[in-house]
């Protein structure tokens, strides 16, 4: 905690805060997606936006990975999780992820199903040993951040012989959804959405590294700058995105550099690229289907797969009309367009999954009590964290 201080500092923050003022040319507007939940966390958290510029517009992306988990792959573990031999684990968030009917993990529990929440992919090894006549099956989900935990998990089950348990695998990759974004403006049924430049995560870019991302810089002309999670970070980050902007300049700039190299984490890489393997195409919530945006298990580590073995089947539904998920996590909409934002959808009965996770744009915006423009005079300024 001693070294995050700095990085929350309100006296640097200030300073940042006049340095963007003296950057941003005021003729003009700044439309800057930060693609992670967990800088709109940050944002909403420290009150980010309040210090900015009122033409530096931050639109939130789709960078949570419970909000962007298509329906019918959520009733398809409710489904698993449901048949008598089956233990059912994942991370906490994603077992109260609403699915169709209004069911989710947690009231597949309640009626009887075995679920259980995982910390790490590695849990489930244990319960896998001390449950031999159970099938322990693995809910993976997640970015690039967490793949690789999850084909350690599929590497060590091999290692130890086991033979109960498998990965249901969601893992999905973020240079796919930021394309799609990208192109979004060519997609049927869609309105552009305005993006000057991208906020990258720090996380993800830890693992892939910096390098994927300087395709899209170059190809579509969009600056990006990986930046960490604290709120000097992101305003560091959004003050290089401006003078690149200004300077007419797109390329891929590293913020973290305390954490992000060029070329990433080559270990990581490794063990994801001996289990995974690209998917031809997978559906995205907000996004629709993707082209190579998520991974599957090789054939070669196919005793682990529970989509193989358990001939898992993928239902078509139809989201909740009322929710506006699938406009947010595309960067259209804001929670205040959702007319049953706070109130019948909250953190404590969501409707929709951006509602759920802490990352989500809804459940930050509920819980940081943001109204319209204006934020609870509590949650504004850094150097106080809570
Ligand atoms: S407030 Fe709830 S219902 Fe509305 S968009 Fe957000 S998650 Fe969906």
């Amino acid at each position: 905690m001693r070294y995050i201080h700095g990085f929350r500092d309100g006296g640097a923050a200030a300073a940042l805060a006049e340095l963007i003022g003296a950057e941003v040319d005021s003729t003009r507007e700044y439309h800057l997606m930060e693609f992670c939940g967990g800088h709109t966390h940050a944002i909403f958290r420290y009150g980010v936006e309040e210090l900015l510029p009122r033409n530096v517009r931050l639109v939130h992306g789709p960078g949570c990975p419970v909000c962007v988990l298509a329906m019918p792959r959520l009733d398809a573990a409710i489904e698993l999780a449901s048949r008598p031999q089956v233990t059912l684990m994942s991370y906490g968030d994603m077992v109260r992820v609403p699915a169709s009917r209004r069911g989710s993990l947690l009231k597949a529990r309640a009626q009887g199903a075995d679920v259980r929440m995982a910390y790490s992919a590695l849990e489930a090894l244990d319960i896998a040993v001390a449950n031999p006549d159970r099938e322990i099956v693995f809910f993976a989900i997640g970015f690039e951040t967490t793949t690789p935990a999850t084909a350690h998990l599929i590497l060590e089950a091999r290692r130890r012989g086991l033979r109960n348990i498998t990965v249901y695998c969601n893992h999905v990759v973020t240079p796919a959804a930021i394309q799609s974004i990208l192109d979004a403006p060519g997609a049927a049924g869609q309105t552009q959405v305005r993006i000057d430049g991208f906020i990258g995560p720090s996380h993800v870019s830890a693992v892939i590294g910096s390098a994927p991302y300087e395709e899209f810089a170059h190809t579509y002309r969009k600056p990006v700058v990986i930046a960490g999670f604290e709120p000097l970070d992101v305003m560091q980050a959004v003050y290089m995105l401006v003078k690149q902007i200004n300077d007419g300049q797109a390329w891929v700039e590293n913020q973290f550099t305390r954490g992000v190299t060029r070329h990433g984490n080559r270990k990581a890489q490794a063990i994801v690229a001996e289990v995974f393997e690209l998917r031809a195409s997978f559906e995205w919530r907000g996004l629709g289907y993707l082209a190579h945006s998520a991974m599957r298990i090789k054939s070669s580590y196919a005793e682990y797969d529970a989509e193989r073995r358990f001939a898992m089947q993928e239902t078509p539904v139809r989201e909740n009309a009322a929710c506006q998920c699938p406009s947010i996590i595309r960067g259209q909409k804001k929670p205040t367009d959702c007319t049953i934002f706070g109130t019948v959808c909250t953190p404590r009965s969501p409707i929709g999954s951006c509602m759920v996770s802490a990352e989500g744009v809804c459940a930050a915006h509920y819980k940081y009590r943001r109204i319209g423009n204006t934020v609870a005079p509590a949650t504004v300024g850094l150097g106080a964290p809570a």
